[in-house]
């Protein structure tokens, strides 16, 4: 062991304390425990792994499902100092990256699933001493999850080949179902589940019926002067929107996959140092951005799922400064939904008509929306939380939400 890990926690990463669960996270993974870590995104999961990296010998192998992700904390961590590397399609220095493996000079390794479960890196492993996986983005190990991968079911073997070495699974969104799935897919023990605390108090929710979205959207950038969010289901609408709410004096933007990739990326440069500007975007925009200072996000449409929600609303308010998120959906939202069910493979309907449910829940109740939120990340919240639509404004019947239960019902 090269140090303790609070000195490794201040000199090398430079915070004063742990945040929230992470010391409980670290404790467990230097007794070479199993976990399942449960933290929001921007709780600081990164450092779970890449702490005990560095204070265990030998180099943690990090199982990540984008180049991208990998590429961004491949730069934090040599930023660092941390002695990191990747074995990915575009990278061109294998040989190298193998050999400082095998030699013992490489803190972490980052790779994708279906390249970590091949037969040529488990040899390479075997040559090398490897003293953690840090499985992130768990959640695509379950069928139950909302972005399933099956790549992420053929990391098993390769685990359990290495039954000395402990394994850590990351994850920012995981209903009970996911949760028990992917304590079952990688192995992992029940007492090894640690769930950090899901609420972000300084953001306030407000749940709408669409009636007149243009004149909502246009209100909400009207009493919002921050940068903002505004996410869409389409290309097209991205485009639409950007054009139609732009030219009222603050910049508007669209971001979305099909955009030229030039186009894109100065879109996103734009935002990130504006202190103004709105992004209208598909989901395509968020992975990896990290913008504290976004004061509202609005959803155009029904999400995917209330992880996807809480994930996408929770770009808001980063720097814990209040900010407001605001969901317009109609019925014909959950037709839409609905008919997808049918076109995904029998083995996901189930998930998908529980998530349809859930999202259902919260935009028909007459309750506090943080509490069912909570609620569903498996948190026991208070009835009240005093920073919702519902909880400011209680409504006087809650007859509208029977549009939505015939819809789930049907
Ligand atoms: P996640 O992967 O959970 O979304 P990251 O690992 O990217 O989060 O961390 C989010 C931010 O929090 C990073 O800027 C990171 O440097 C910071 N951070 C992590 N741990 C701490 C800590 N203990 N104290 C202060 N900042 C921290
Ligand atoms: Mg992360």
């Amino acid at each position: 062991m090269r140090s303790d890990p609070a000195t490794i926690l201040h000199d090398l990463f430079g915070f004063e304390a742990f945040r929230g669960v992470q010391e409980r996270v670290v404790t467990r993974v230097m007794d070479g425990l199993g976990t399942l870590a449960i933290m929001p995104t921007g709780a600081g999961k990164s450092l779970c792994y890449q702490l005990p990296a560095v204070a265990l010998p030998g180099c943690c192998v990090v199982i990540s499902p984008l180049i991208a992700l990998m590429h961004d904390q491949l730069r934090s961590a040599r930023a660092l100092g941390i002695r990191a590397a990747s074995l990915t399609s575009v990278d061109a220095d294998w040989r190298e990256t193998q050999d400082r493996l095998i030699a013992g000079e490489l803190d972490l390794l980052y790779v994708a699933p279906e390249r970590a479960s091949s037969d040529a890196f488990r040899a390479l492993l075997e040559r090398s001493r490897i003293c953690l996986f840090a499985i992130d983005e768990a959640h695509c190990v379950s069928e139950w999850g909302h972005d399933f991968r099956p790549d992420y079911r053929l990391l098993r073997p390769l685990l359990d080949a290495f039954p000395l070495v402990p394994r850590l699974a990351l994850t920012a969104t995981a209903d009970a179902h996911t949760r028990a799935d992917i304590l079952t897919q990688l192995g992992l023990p029940n007492e090894g589940l640690i769930v950090s605390g899901f609420d972000r108090p300084n953001i306030r929710y407000a749940v709408k019926p669409r009636d007149g979205m243009g004149r909502q959207l246009a209100e909400i950038l009207a009493t919002n002067p921050g940068p903002g969010i505004i996410y869409v289901q389409t290309r097209a609408l991205a485009e639409k929107l950007a054009e139609s709410l732009g030219g009222k004096g603050r910049p508007v933007l669209p971001y979305h996959a099909g955009l030229d990739p030039a186009v894109r990326a100065g879109n996103q440069a734009a935002f990130l140092a504006s202190e103004d500007m709105v992004m209208v975007a598909t989901v395509a925009f968020g992975m990896g951005i990290d913008k504290p200072d976004v004061r509202f996000v609005a959803h155009a449409g029904l999400p995917k799922s209330i992880e996807g929600y809480y994930q996408e609303s929770g770009r808001a308010g980063r720097d814990g400064d209040p900010a407001v998120a605001t969901l317009l959906w109609g019925p014909e939202d959950f037709v839409r939904a609905r008919q997808r069910i049918g076109e995904v493979e029998a083995a996901r309907q189930a998930g998908e008509r529980t998530r349809i449910a859930a999202l259902g829940a919260l935009v028909e109740t007459g309750g506090c929306r943080r509490a069912v939120l909570l609620r569903h990340f498996g948190e026991s919240p208070p009835d009240q939380c005093g920073n919702c639509d519902n909880c400011l404004a209680p409504p006087a019947c809650v007859d509208a939400t029977q549009t939505a239960q015939k819809l789930l019902s049907a």
